[in-house]
C-alpha cells in the first residue's frame, strides 16, 4: 500500500493565509486582533517559541504584544499581569507561556485566564464547554489534528479512532472532538492493557504519549490513518540508526545539532501499512502556531458577539 504524508506545514501556511484574510475583513470593521504572550524568566527555547508567535502574529496582521516578567516573579505577579490583560480592550487573546518557574503555581494562573481570551484553550471551562459541545477556543494541539484529518478528505464519522494519552492539553480533548466528529472513540494510557490488540483495531490513531518510535507496524491496521503529535529529542547516534539508517536528511540535522525530533511513531515500519499519515518534523508541530492565529480571530469575534 501506497502512503499519502500529511502536509502539516502546507496545512498551516493555507490556515495562516486564512487567517491574514480574516484579520483585513475584522480591519475593515475597524476591528484589530491582538495577542498578548507572557514570557516568564529567560530559558532560550520558550523565548525563541514566543518570538516566532510575535513573527506569525505581525505577518497575519495581528497586533502583537510582549510581556516579559523575571524568572524570580510570584504566582501574585503574574495574576496581576493576567488581570491587566483580561480588562485590556486592545487584546483579544492572552497566552502564558510554559513551563514556567517552578515557584509559580501553574495551575492559578491558566485559571485566571478569561476564558474569552484563553488562545491555548487551556482553561476549565473551556474543557467544560468543549465536553458540552458548545463554541469555545479548543486548545492549538488536538484541533490543529482535526483540521488536518479533515482538509485530508478523512472519514471520521463512523470510524473507530484510538487516542494514545490523555493529558489535559492533548488526549482529552483530542477525544472530545473525535467524539464530536462522529467517530467511536478509545483512549488509551500508561496502564493500558494489551495496547497493540486496541490500536490494531483503529481506523484512526492519534498519538500523543511522548515515547519515541514506539509505534511500530505492529500496531497498525493496514489502510489506517496515523496522526504522530509526539516530540521527542533523540540524541543517541545508534538510536537515529535504529530509526532512519542513512536517512541524509536526519544525519545532516543531528550531525549540526546533536539531536533530532522524532515521533512516537516509527514512521519507516508504520508507512508500509498506513493509507495516511503524518511525520515529525513538518507534521503536527507546524499546526500550533497556526491554530493559534486562528483562535486568536476567533476570540475577537466571539468577544463581539460576531459568527465564528
Ligand atoms: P503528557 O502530559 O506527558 O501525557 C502523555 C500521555 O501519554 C499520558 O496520558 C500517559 O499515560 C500516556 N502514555 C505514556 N506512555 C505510554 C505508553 N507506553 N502507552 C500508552 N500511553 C502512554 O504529554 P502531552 O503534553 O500530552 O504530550 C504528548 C506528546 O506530544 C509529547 O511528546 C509532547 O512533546 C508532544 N506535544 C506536541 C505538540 C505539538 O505541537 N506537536 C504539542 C503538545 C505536545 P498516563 O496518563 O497513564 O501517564
Amino acid at each position: 500500500m501506497s502512503v499519502t504524508i500529511i502536509n502539516g506545514t502546507q496545512i498551516a501556511e493555507d490556515i495562516k493565509a486564512e487567517v491574514a484574510l480574516e484579520v483585513s475583513k475584522l480591519q475593515s470593521q475597524s476591528i484589530q486582533p491582538g495577542l498578548a504572550v507572557v514570557l516568564t524568566g529567560d530559558d532560550a527555547a520558550s523565548s525563541a517559541y514566543v518570538d516566532m508567535k510575535a513573527r506569525t502574529c505581525i505577518k497575519l496582521g495581528i497586533t502583537s504584544r510582549k510581556v516579559i516578567l523575571p524568572a524570580s516573579s510570584t504566582t501574585q505577579d503574574l495574576l496581576e499581569q493576567v488581570r491587566r490583560l483580561n480588562e485590556d480592550e486592545s487584546i483579544d487573546g492572552i497566552l502564558v507561556q510554559l513551563p514556567l518557574p517552578s515557584q509559580i503555581n501553574k495551575h492559578q494562573v491558566l485559571e485566571h485566564i478569561d476564558p474569552r481570551k484563553d488562545v491555548d484553550g487551556f482553561h476549565s471551562s473551556i474543557l467544560g464547554s468543549l465536553l458540552l459541545g458548545h463554541e469555545a477556543l479548543v486548545a492549538c494541539t488536538p484541533m490543529g489534528v482535526m483540521e488536518m484529518l479533515r482538509r485530508s478528505g478523512v472519514e471520521m464519522s463512523g470510524a473507530n479512532a484510538v487516542v494514545l494519552g490523555r493529558s489535559d492539553d492533548v488526549g482529552k480533548p483530542q477525544a472530545v472532538l473525535l467524539m464530536h466528529a462522529n467517530a467511536t472513540v478509545t483512549i488509551c494510557h500508561s496502564k493500558t492493557k494489551n495496547l497493540a490488540d486496541i490500536t490494531s483495531k483503529a481506523d484512526i490513531v492519534v498519538a500523543a504519549m511522548g515515547r519515541a518510535a514506539m509505534l511500530t507496524r505492529n500496531y497498525i491496521k493496514p489502510g489506517a490513518v496515523v496522526m504522530d503529535v509526539g516530540t521527542n529529542k533523540v540524541s543517541d547516534r545508534a538510536t537515529v540508526e535504529r530509526l532512519f539508517g542513512n536517512d541524509e536528511a536526519r544525519w545532516r540535522d543531528f550531525n549540526k545539532r546533536g539531536y533530532i525530533w522524532v515521533g512516537d511513531v516509527d514512521e519507516r515500519s508504520v508507512m508500509e501499512v498506513a493509507s495516511k499519515m503524518t511525520v515529525v518534523p513538518g507534521g503536527v508541530g507546524p499546526m500550533t502556531i497556526a491554530i493559534l492565529m486562528k483562535n486568536t480571530i476567533k476570540a475577537a469575534r466571539m468577544r463581539r458577539g460576531l459568527s465564528c
